[in-house]
């Protein structure tokens, strides 16, 4: 039987078929010792991880017994499940898949850690936030601090005896990070004084681990107001001897934790630093320079939410397909067989290939941006290396927004597949859909993605970046269009990408004349390309399916390529055809929403 929560054999389809890392990636650069073999190995490990030992941990509530993380005198304990949940996952290696064997790790292309991470993800995502936080923290030590305190902390951060956090959110300063209060004294020792409340703090505080690292946003003292003057520190809750060893604590007091929508199992922490004046933090990288350094480490978050979003999506979707093949509901309107699973009724079939084609469109969106990380490391030469960093550029907001939000329609449709049922604890697709939500918030709100794509990076390099990432599929298309049975999806696309490079030029000039029409536009603009990028990353699938059905050499090999092409199919004709529609009302003078006085929304 299929399983609920893992779709592996899609995933290999992606990186074999789709991407060809055989030939394109793997034996190359850092990866000359991989081979597809041993790739697939990672793969079928991760899956087994995920659904044997994490997929149990899932529910917030098992037979009336909460699973939450606890906050009790003053100490923050994660749910006793993932005590061997944690254990299990650091020593199996997966906290450094893709890292530096220099540290330890295994040195693996990092789409093959990030292919891992969505099957994980969609398992559990409260407690993958735990290793997810702590590897970003110390990707950031890795790459902007001191050999000394690298040799001390990434051992012990890698292999999951030490946590990590980011902490830039403070009461008053949530997407606007200029008005942060925290402050940074300077020491005569070279060491600076922390004082400041964080909130909303994830993994903050928690029993997995003896000692936690912050990396922190304040502001020196005497340095300018606004982003420019913020630097970032290296905060650890215990501090730490030069032998490696814990010392006195450091200061790190934890208030309290949230009472959330979902993601239960996750600790989302109030952190009072240096109330009692004794929290003491190392400057990572220049100071003033806090922005630029922990921008590192939320592009690699914000990569990781899109995934988020895809991974609940994939599992949200292969629950409710499962149901939908064994509820017995009305009759079937052809046959008028009576009683019958609901799978066979048209509008539930409507609501499954939904699902289908949304998440495998995201997956590849998600993957492509692992892709053209990797596509970096192997590049041959200067050009090749920048195209492929303004692809990462390009990608971070669609996929961080796009993959959340429309993440988010697929657990929508998934708890509709169940009817009652799905909108009850008893089936896991009620949690997903909230554990989904935050995604679309956190990393910087959707809104906030929205804006920087469209009013910073889509004019990057004078608008190449972008343009690069809109016609990288044009070879896809001239192929597709040779082929009868994709040659009308071809024109879509082809279609919708000429409509989204018309509306980028055309929102370019507005921004200076009429900027609220684009503005207003922004979110809906952002989906309109996802929903293009998805179009061309489906054409790209559907092709390799074709050669897959005149190979395929079972039943059921046969089923998955027609699978795809079906669902290639919908999404294009159902989605990506909307595009140009979608382009040309977001393109007019209706500014109501601006206009309105505040007092019209509601007397
Ligand atoms: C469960 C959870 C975990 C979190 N984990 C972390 C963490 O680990 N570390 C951390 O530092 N933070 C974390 N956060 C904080 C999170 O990143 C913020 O909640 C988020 O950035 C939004 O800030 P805010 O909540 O203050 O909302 P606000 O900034 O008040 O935004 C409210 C609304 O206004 C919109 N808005 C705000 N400014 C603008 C603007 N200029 N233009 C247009 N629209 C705007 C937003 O899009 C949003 O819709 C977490 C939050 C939650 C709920």
């Amino acid at each position: 039987m299929a399983s609920q929560w893992v779709d592996v054999r899609d995933l290999k389809f992606i990186l074999h078929e789709v991407f060809k890392m055989d030939e394109q990636l793997l034996g190359k650069g850092p990866f000359a010792d991989y081979d597809g073999e041993t790739v697939d190995m990672v793969i079928d490990s991760a899956a087994k991880l995920a659904e044997n030992e994490i997929a149990p941990t899932y529910p917030d509530e098992v037979h009336g017994k909460s699973i939450d993380a606890i906050f009790k005198d003053g100490k923050v304990f994660a749910p006793e499940a993932y005590h061997r949940l944690w254990k299990l996952y650091c020593e199996g290696g997966w906290m450094t898949t893709s890292d530096s064997p220099d540290w330890g790790g295994q040195g693996f292309p990092s789409i093959v850690a990030a292919s891992a991470s969505s099957m994980f993800l969609g398992c559990n995502q409260a407690f993958l936030m735990y290793p997810g936080l702590t590897h970003g923290a110390a990707k950031l030590i890795e790459k902007f601090c001191s050999d000394e305190l690298k040799n001390i902390y990434l051992p012990k951060m890698f292999s999951g005896e030490w946590g990590g956090t980011m902490c830039l959110t403070e009461p008053g300063a949530g997407s606007d990070l200029n008005v942060l209060k925290t402050t940074a004294k300077r020491n005569p020792d070279g060491t600076f004084s922390i004082k400041g409340t964080k909130c909303f703090i994830s993994s903050g505080d928690h029993d997995l681990v003896s000692n936690i690292i912050h990396p922190v946003l304040a502001r020196i003292e005497g340095d300018p107001p606004g982003t420019k003057g913020i630097s970032i520190f290296l905060v650890p809750k215990y501090l730490v001897k030069p032998d490696g060893s814990l010392g006195e604590f450091n200061d790190v007091v934890t208030g309290g934790i949230e009472h959330k929508m979902g993601i239960h199992g996750n600790a989302t922490c109030t952190l009072n630093f240096g109330d009692n004046g004794k929290c003491i933090g190392y400057l990572m990288g220049q100071e003033r320079e806090g922005m630029k350094v922990m921008f590192h480490m939320m592009n690699e978050e914000r990569q990781g939410v899109g995934m988020m979003g895809v991974s609940l999506a994939t599992s949200a979707y292969l629950h409710a397909l499962s149901y939908a093949k064994e509820r017995l509901q009305g009759n079937n309107l052809f046959t008028g067989q009576r009683y019958v699973p609901i799978i066979q009724h048209p509008d539930v079939r409507r609501m499954l290939l939904k699902q289908k084609s949304i998440s495998e469109g995201l997956k590849v969106l998600c993957l492509f941006c692992y892709w053209a990380m990797d596509q970096q490391l192997v590049a041959e030469n200067d050009a090749e290396k920048d195209k492929w960093a303004g692809m990462v550029e390009m990608l971070t907001p669609i996929v961080k927004s796009y993959c959340t939000e429309m993440g988010l329609v697929v657990n929508d449709l998934a708890v509709q597949c169940y009817g009652g049922y799905g909108y009850c604890r008893e089936y896991p697709v009620e949690q997903m859909m909230r554990d989904q939500k935050i995604n679309t918030i956190f990393e910087g709100t959707n809104g906030i993605q929205a804006m920087d794509l469209l009013g910073r990076k889509m004019g990057m390099n004078e608008g190449k970046y972008f343009m690069a990432l809109m016609t990288g599929g044009n070879a896809h298309i001239a192929e597709a269009k040779g082929i009868d049975n994709l040659k009308a999806e071809a024109a879509v696309v082809e279609t919708a990408i000429n409509a989204i490079l018309q509306t980028a030029t055309d929102f370019a000039g507005m921004l200076g004349t009429n900027p609220f029409v684009p503005l207003i536009a922004a979110c809906d603009f952002l989906n309109c390309v996802g929903d293009t990028l998805c179009g061309w990353f489906h054409l790209w699938m559907a092709l390799e399916a074709t050669k897959g059905v005149a190979k395929a050499a079972s039943d059921s090999e046969k089923a998955f390529y027609t699978g795809k092409i079906e669902s290639a199919k919908f999404f294009i004709n159902r989605t990506t055809i909307l595009v140009p529609v979608k382009c040309d009302i977001l393109k007019k003078d209706e500014t109501s929403c601006v206009r309105i006085p505040d007092e019209g929304f509601a007397v």
